[in-house]
C-alpha cells in the first residue's frame, strides 16, 4: 500500500534460525553490537508510489548496486533503542515515540521521505515478535533496536533521492558496564568541532559520527574513554559527548546542561533525565556551559558531580576532564550521588519495574 500511515507487513519467518543452543552460547557474553538476531525489518520507498513492501524477513546483506546514492552522498539517518524484558515476562520499550519522532526530524533535516511514524512503531514491535527469544534475560541485557534509512536510489548527482530503503535490525547486548558503573575520564578536543549553527547537530544522521571519529581517536590516544565537543563558534562552550549528552550537578543541587540551539542531539536520555531530576526536587537549568567554568567550578568544589547520558550506557559519570594544558577531577573522581540516584529512577522505569507516571514504557 502507499500514502497511509498504516503499513501491511508480510511474515516470511527465516527458514534457517540459529539454533537454540547456539543462541544461548551467543546470548551469554553478547558484548555490545556484534550478534545479530534472525530476522530484520525493510520497506522501501519510491517518489510516485510512497512506502511498500514493508517485510519482516531473514536477516541478511542488502545487495547495493556501486552508484546507490547513499555511497556517495551520505544521505542516511538512524536512531537506536532498547527492548528490555519486564520481570513480568511481557517485554518493554521506552520512549519509542520520541525515537519515531526524532528519525521524522532526522528525515526532514537529510531532505529524506519520511516514514510514517505509526509504520516506525509497528515495525519494532513485528520485529521484537519475531526475534522475542533473542532478548537476553537477567537484569543487564536488553535487546537494541537499530532502525536506518538511506537513499537507495542508483544514481550520480547532487539532489534528494528519490528511493530510500528503512531497516530495522537488531542486537543482543549485554551491560554496557562489565563490573559495575564507572567513572570515565573525557578529552575535550582543542582541533575538532561537531556541528555548527545551521549545520546537521541534532539530527541523527551517520555522517555525523563519520566526522567525530578523529576527535574519538585522538580521545582514546590520550587514554581518554570520550571526546567532549566545544562550540564551533568560539570553542569555549560544551556541546555534548560524542555519543552521549552531558549534565553539570552543583552543591545547591542544581542540574545543568547545555540548550538545544541545534548543535546538539535531542537526547531522548537527556529529556528523561531533565524530568526525573525536576520530580526530584532539583532545579534543571537549560543554559550553555564554558569550559573555562567548568574548570573553575570543579576546582572550588562548587561543581558535585557530571555525567553522560544517552541510551547505550543510560548514565555515566564523567570522573576526570584532560585536554592539551592539563587535567582536573571532578569531586573525588568517583560516581555522585545525584547521577546514581536519577541512573536508578531511570532504568527501573525503564525495565518495568516502578511506577510509570509519563507513559513513558510500551508494552509489547
Ligand atoms: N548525543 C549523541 C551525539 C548521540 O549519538 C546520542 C545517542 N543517541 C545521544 C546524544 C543520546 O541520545 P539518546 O538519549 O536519545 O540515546
Amino acid at each position: 500500500m502507499s500514502g497511509g500511515d498504516k503499513l501491511d507487513f508480510e511474515i516470511r519467518p527465516n527458514p534457517a534460525p540459529v539454533s537454540a543452543a547456539e543462541r544461548a552460547a551467543l546470548l551469554a557474553d553478547p558484548g555490545f553490537g556484534r550478534v545479530f538476531t534472525d530476522h530484520m525489518v525493510t520497506i522501501r520507498y519510491a517518489d510516485g508510489k510512497g512506502w511498500y513492501d514493508a517485510r519482516v524477513e531473514a536477516r541478511a546483506p542488502i545487495p547495493m548496486d556501486p552508484a546507490t546514492a547513499v555511497l556517495h552522498y551520505a544521505q542516511e539517518i538512524f536512531e537506536g533503542l532498547k527492548a528490555y524484558h519486564a520481570g513480568d515476562g511481557g517485554v518493554t520499550l521506552f520512549r519509542p515515540e520520541a525515537n519515531a519522532a526524532r528519525f521524522t526530524a532526522s528525515a526532514q533535516r537529510m531532505a529524506m521521505a519520511q516514514l510514517p511514524e505509526q509504520a516506525f512503531l509497528d515495525s519494532l514491535r513485528h520485529l521484537i515478535e519475531a526475534d522475542r527469544e533473542w532478548i537476553p534475560a537477567g537484569d543487564d541485557g536488553s535487546l537494541y533496536l537499530r532502525p536506518f534509512m538511506y537513499a537507495s536510489e542508483v544514481f550520480l548527482g547532487v539532489r534528494p533521492a528519490a528511493e530510500y530503503l528503512y531497516v530495522l535490525i537488531a542486537s543482543p547486548v549485554g551491560s554496557y558496564f562489565a563490573g559495575g558503573v564507572k567513572p570515565v575520564t573525557v578529552w575535550v578536543s582543542p582541533h575538532y568541532t561537531r556541528a555548527a549553527p545551521g549545520g546537521t547537530g541534532a539530527a541523527k544522521c551517520g555522517g555525523n559520527y563519520a566526522a567525530s571519529l578523529v576527535a574519538q581517536a585522538e580521545a582514546i590516544e590520550h587514554g581518554c574513554d570520550q571526546v567532549v565537543f566545544l562550540d564551533t563558534v568560539e570553542r569555549r562552550y560544551v556541546d555534548e559527548l560524542g555519543g552521549m549528552n552531558v549534565f553539570f550537578v552543583y552543591d545547591d543541587g542544581t542540574l545543568v546542561t547545555p540548550p538545544l540551539t541545534g548543535t546538539i542531539l535531542p537526547g531522548i536520555t537527556r529529556d528523561s533525565v531533565i524530568t526525573l531530576a525536576r520530580e526530584a526536587g532539583h532545579e534543571v537549568v537549560e543554559r550553555p556551559v564554558a569550559f573555562d567554568e567548568w574548570q573553575a567550578d570543579a576546582a572550588s568544589g562548587r561543581l558535585r558531580e557530571v555525567f553522560a547520558c544517552g541510551t547505550a550506557a543510560v548514565i555515566t559519570p564523567i570522573g576526570r576532564v584532560r585536554f592539551p594544558d592539563g587535567e582536573f577531577a571532578i569531586a573525588d573522581g568517583g560516581p555522585g550521588e545525584v547521577s546514581m540516584a536519577i541512573r536508578q529512577r531511570l532504568v527501573d522505569i525503564q525495565r518495568g519495574r516502578t511506577d510509570d507516571p509519563h507513559g513513558w514504557v510500551h508494552r509489547v
